[in-house]
């Protein structure tokens, strides 16, 4: 099956704008303190890098980046997830944010969570871009949400399609090229 990206779903004026007010929350609970922020490669490299520049200077922001995969139904509750690129630096009690793209069944969050609880890490939250919130299939909190959207396949701003499409700077909608 071939995709083109479609409608855009969320302007990247209008990411830009949501990230400023993500990072002053951010920016206002850490101001003083030290913070990681964690990226889940590799679809939250670029909202990270645009999320970690709006911080302000006055916390002491590190960017750390791993990698996590499901296997078997990865859309169902039974999906597992495996870290399959483990953060080098130190976990043990750092204050983290988890950074991510898209939260969608949460199974890949609720997995991270546990792997930061389980490496002894101070304090723990949750920064996503999207939220598909109708597709939940386990609780996961997740403190700082950029926009909450339908059950609808996207692309750009880091997200892809087969590896590709991640540089648009827009999110996309996409749909099918029809076979001439
Ligand atoms: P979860 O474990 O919450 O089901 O999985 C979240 C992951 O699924 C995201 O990090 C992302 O890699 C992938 N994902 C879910 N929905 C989409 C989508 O619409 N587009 C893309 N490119 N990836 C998605």
């Amino acid at each position: 099956m071939e995709l083109k990206p479609a409608d855009v779903l969320i302007s990247h004026e209008q990411i830009a704008e949501r990230i400023k007010e993500i990072a002053q929350e951010i920016s206002y609970k850490y101001a003083g303190q030290d913070l990681m922020m964690i990226g889940i490669l590799r679809g939250a490299v670029i909202f990270m890098s645009d999320l970690a520049r709006a911080i302000d200077p006055s916390v002491g922001l590190t960017m750390e980046f791993m990698k996590a995969s499901s296997y078997g139904a990865s859309t169902q509750s039974s999906g597992k997830v495996a870290i399959t690129q483990q953060p080098t630096m130190e976990i043990k009690d750092r204050q983290i944010i988890i950074v991510e793209d898209i939260v969608d069944t949460g199974l890949t969050l609720k997995r991270l969570r546990e792997y930061f609880a389980a490496h002894g890490a101070k304090s723990v939250e949750v920064c996503v871009l999207l939220d598909k919130k109708d597709r939940r299939v386990v609780d996961v909190p997740v403190e700082y949400t950029g926009f909450v959207i339908p059950d609808e396949f996207v692309v750009g701003y880091g997200m892809d399609f087969d590896e590709k499409m991640r540089n648009l700077p827009s999110i996309h909608k996409v749909c099918q090229v029809s076979e001439e």
